[in-house]
Parts: structure tokens; C-alpha cells; sequence
């Protein structure tokens, strides 16, 4: 059985304030703003596998009104997605996500954000796919206000 799963998020960006994104630190003049370490990457991925799941969504699970997350590293709630995923059974056929920023470029950290999604889920890197793209300096993203990512999962539950 196989299902499917969406997930997308928006952060506001600030100046001076780090910008994590697939547990990269990425060098940027903005950076993400929000309750947990803002990675809107980790965030898009794990609301995807709650939702393949139909188990709510990454607010049900980690409420930003809670302490106890708090500049949380956002790898515990993908781990979270991911230890609930595979007390389902399932495990995950393939991720496709896109990051929508600016600024800077992130060619040269897209591996490494794969490497990280790859491992968490423990799933071979060519079964991770993120894209990155401009806003065409129009709406908030082209504006350098925020930061949209989106992501797609495909599960498998195990025989
Ligand atoms: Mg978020």
C-alpha cells in the first residue's frame, strides 16, 4: 500500500538571524524567524509525513507555544515523523521538495541538506530530491520577506 503526503511551510526573514535549512547552517544577510530553528525544509518534509500518515500536522505535534521547543533543533520533529512512520510500517519511497528563496544561492548546500533528509528517514540520497528557486523578485519570497518551501512524499508500507 502506498500513500502520499504534502507538506509546506513560510518563515519571515529577518536580518541577522541564522538561516538553517535542511540542518545546513546556510551563510545569509537573512535569516529565518521562528519559535524552533526555523528550518523551513525540515518543516515542509516532516508535515509531509504526518500527512501521508494522516496523523494531523507538525503544529498538532510540536505546538509553538510549547518551551520545550524552543529553538529546537528541527531534526527531532522529522525524527519524530519518522519513528512514528515506521512504527506504521511504512517507510519512505522518495521525498521531492523545493525551497523558494531570494538569496543566497543554495546550490552548493543542496547535497548536504539530502545527505541529512537521507539519513533521518535512513533512505538512500537518490531517493531525496530538493530544488531551490527565486521568487523572481516579486511577492514575499522575491521580496526577501520570507522564505516557502514545499515537499512531497511517497510511502510504502512494508510487507
Ligand atoms: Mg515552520
Amino acid at each position: 500500500m502506498y500513500r502520499i503526503g504534502f507538506g509546506n511551510d513560510i518563515h519571515r526573514l529577518e536580518k541577522d538571524k541564522p538561516l538553517i535549512l535542511g540542518g545546513v547552517r546556510v551563510e545569509s544577510e537573512f535569516g529565518a524567524v521562528g519559535h524552533s530553528d526555523a528550518d523551513a525544509l525540515f518543516h515542509a518534509v516532516t508535515d509531509a509525513i504526518f500527512g501521508a500518515l494522516a496523523l494531523g500536522d507538525i503544529g498538532s505535534h510540536f505546538s509553538d507555544q510549547d518551551e520545550r521547543w524552543k529553538n529546537a533543533d528541527s531534526l527531532t520533529f522529522l525524527s519524530e515523523a519518522a519513528r512514528l512512520m515506521k512504527e506504521k510500517a511504512f517507510r519512505v519511497v522518495n521525498v521531492d521538495s523545493v525551497i523558494n528563496l531570494e538569496t543566497p544561492k543554495l546550490r552548493p548546500h543542496i547535497d548536504l541538506m539530502r545527505e541529512n533528509l537521507a539519513r533521518a528517514l535512513e533512505i538512500e540520497i537518490d531517493r531525496v530530491s530538493v530544488k531551490a528557486k527565486t521568487g523572481e523578485k516579486v511577492d514575499a519570497v522575491g521580496s526577501r520577506l520570507a522564505i516557502k518551501t514545499e515537499a512531497v512524499v511517497l510511502l510504502e508500507k512494508k510487507l
